[in-house]
């Protein structure tokens, strides 16, 4: 007889009914197990939390000033109501963690969001092999393939030194959370000061304060009226684009760092004069991989393009269904349409 499942979905979210506790629960709940402080991941409201350390500032930002936080160590386990329970690297932002669940032998891993290619601010995934596989498929498609993030970081420096050649400003947005910090982690700050809108500062802010070490940023909001904003990078979340917050400056090229810009019509509807493909979540390839490594004999996928993902998997002989999650991948950006997605899968020039 097959042991009985370790999370199951319910209203509140995934719930762990041997251990009563949730994770990354959408309505408030008791015991919450939190995997990283997206929006979509960490809500507020619960009576306790259960997150991992190096987040843990960050985490603090996002909820009630109150919130009853306990953290752990990466790989640390814990006993709760007879579940084995331990956090492990999800490589995504900062504190994000993979949620490693065991009784009587049988092993769950929930994967949050995730991605596999090192960087400097966050730890790196670390792969948990495990009977069942909860994971994300955000860019679950064969045509979201991601360069490495060094040629990304050239092609942004290289857009900001022409930028700055010809008297312009350089204003790039990305989510607020993880993508302007990997951005400050990955830029040539010698080119010239970079300044950032409040949302971003004071997350990068935190990021500073649990200790990783960014390019030095100036809040726009701290300026003196008049300042000059010529050949500088500004570096914005993606909702104060068209806002009257972007008026002050001056002549300037703009450009939105994210995963979807791989998608050409993706681009146009954003209205920014450039598209740089990176993202904090795992490509098509990663996705794969890590799936496969597991040795997962069964695979549940929780958001993104979850039914063909659970396709996929079922056509090459994996054990897969899906849980509708209230989990958004990246938030705050425009995601295209399926038809649109599939309708553009020829690769792009360089120069588009
Ligand atoms: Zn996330």
């Amino acid at each position: 007889m097959s042991k009985p499942d370790l999370v199951k979905l319910t209203d509140a979210g995934l719930y762990c009914e041997q251990g009563d506790f949730y994770i990354d629960p959408w309505r408030p709940v008791g015991h919450a197990i939190i995997t990283h402080a997206h929006a979509d991941h960490a809500r507020p409201g619960n009576t306790k939390y259960l997150a991992a350390r190096s987040g843990e500032r960050l985490l603090r930002s996002r909820l009630e000033p109150t919130a009853s936080i306990q953290t752990v160590e990466y790989g640390e386990t814990l006993d709760i109501n007879g579940v084995r329970v331990s956090l492990h690297p999800a490589g995504h932002v900062l504190g994000s963690a993979q949620v490693r669940l065991e009784k009587d032998g049988e092993v769950w891993v929930i994967s949050g969001d995730y991605k596999t290619e090192d960087e400097m601010t966050c730890a790196s995934f670390e792969l948990v092999p495990c009977h069942t596989f909860i994971t994300e498929s955000t860019f679950g498609l064969p045509i979201f393939r991601w360069n490495g993030q060094a040629t990304v970081f050239d092609e942004i420096n290289r857009w900001w030194k022409a930028n700055q050649e010809a008297g312009k400003a350089s204003l790039l947005f990305g989510y607020a959370l993880g993508k302007a910090q990997r951005i400050l982690s990955g830029v040539d700050a010698g080119i010239g000061p970079i300044y950032t809108h409040g949302a971003v500062e004071k997350i990068t802010q935190a990021y500073r304060e649990s200790g990783i070490s960014l390019a030095n940023t100036t809040y726009v909001g701290a300026l003196a009226k008049g300042t000059k904003f010529g050949g500088s990078l500004i570096i914005a979340p993606p909702s104060a684009q068209a806002t009257p917050w972007t008026r002050v400056f001056g002549t300037v090229s703009t450009a939105f760092a994210s995963g979807w810009m791989r998608i050409r019509g993706t681009r146009r509807r954003k209205s920014v004069d450039r598209g740089f493909v990176l993202s904090d979540h795992a490509d098509w390839v990663e996705l794969n991989q890590v799936i496969k490594e597991t040795g997962a004999e069964r695979v549940i996928v929780t958001h993104g393009y979850s039914g063909e993902m659970v396709r996929w998997l079922k056509e090459i002989g994996v054990n897969a269904s899906s849980f509708s999650t209230e989990f958004e991948g990246e938030r705050d950006e425009l995601q295209p349409s399926q038809t649109e997605a599939d309708s553009e899968s020829e690769p792009e020039g360089a120069d588009q």
